[in-house]
């Protein structure tokens, strides 16, 4: 308990939590405190003191003080415990892990009510709704996500911080096929795949994180390693269970070492494009892993060609099977 309360005080600093009621503080002095109107008494002259190090209030009006279950006591007029069950709740609404977990989950609901958005992922040769399901794929039309959030509770402050609304008050996400990004199975990101031409691929700032669905893969001894989302949807697809993506040819070191955390083969199946970008980056990627003492194997696939368009131009399982038999070393 008494642990679960310092933690949830972290959690929720007393000033965050104060800034967050539209408490307005100045900077009292050189050092960590602030001083601002008091919210638990009338007063025109400023004496309500917050130290942010202590994380404490003090009152020179009214006289009242202490922590942030204290304030909440006193402001919201609630005993203990009651108190507690309140911020927990107000600290789940600033932690930007819930927003994202929401965000994503009402994109879920968007999928299926737009016309446009099943029609992007019959063209990408996406057809398992049991699948999309498991993926977690959602639609973002734009300009619905910031008022389903602000009604939930959450503040614009923290959307904006998460990036799930630009600076200039709009949804981020735009006519996108959305994917949740994870890190130890926690959302941490948004990836989004715009239906149209312009702009094709979006993250939200910060960590693309794990390789995906690195959770179920990673007991493979032979992985396949693409990097699009698509590819990765149809080789599930067609049963190659095996198979994660990197979000890109470029791998945090993070997803790096996933790849490493066990003797294993993995096949790169990176885009055979007319510049030979993915190959270059394959061919250099294979190259470091096999310095972990990771077996690679290079997937060559028919020029021009990924994962999602070989299978979406009519390729079929036994095929991409034989690409792995015939990769080179
Ligand atoms: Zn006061």
């Amino acid at each position: 308990m008494g642990e679960d309360l310092e933690q949830l005080k972290q959690r929720l600093p007393l000033l965050d939590y104060l800034r967050q009621q539209n408490w307005t503080g100045r900077p009292a002095g050189q050092g960590p405190e602030f001083v601002g109107l008091c919210p638990l008494h009338r007063e025109t002259r400023p004496s309500f003191y917050v130290n942010a190090r202590k994380n404490l209030f003090y009152c020179h009006g009214c006289g009242q003080g202490g922590d942030l279950i204290r304030f909440v006591e006193l402001s919201q007029h609630l005993s203990f415990r009651p108190s507690l069950t309140y911020l927990e709740q107000q600290s789940a609404l600033a932690d930007p892990a819930a927003v994202l977990r929401q965000a994503s989950a009402f994109y879920q609901q968007q999928l299926d009510r737009y016309p446009e958005a099943q029609r992007y992922l019959e063209q990408r040769g996406l057809h398992d709704p049991a699948l999309i399901r498991e993926l977690q794929i959602g639609y973002a039309p734009g300009g619905n996500l910031r008022r389903h959030l602000l009604a939930q509770g959450y503040s614009l402050g923290l959307l904006k911080r998460t990036g799930l609304v630009n600076p200039q008050g709009h949804d981020a996400l735009f006519q996108r096929v959305v994917f949740p990004c994870c890190r130890d199975s926690h959302i941490v990101n948004l990836y989004g795949r715009s239906i149209n031409t312009a702009f094709t691929h979006r993250f939200l700032p910060g960590s693309k994180g794990d390789l995906v669905a690195w959770e179920s893969v990673r007991q493979f001894p032979t992985v396949i390693l693409v990097e699009g989302m698509f590819d990765l949807a149809v080789l599930w697809q067609a049963g190659f269970r095996h198979a994660t993506c990197s979000l890109g040819t470029h791998l945090t070191s993070d997803q790096f070492r996933q790849l490493c955390d066990r003797p294993r083969t993995v096949y790169l199946t990176f885009d055979v494009d007319a510049n030979g970008s993915g190959q270059q980056a394959a061919q250099g990627l294979a190259h470091r892993l096999r310095a972990q003492g990771i077996t690679t194997r290079r997937v060559l696939l028919p020029p021009g060609h990924d994962p999602n368009s070989f299978f979406v131009q009519g390729g079929d399982a036994p095929q991409f099977h034989s690409f792995l038999e015939a990769a080179q070393l």
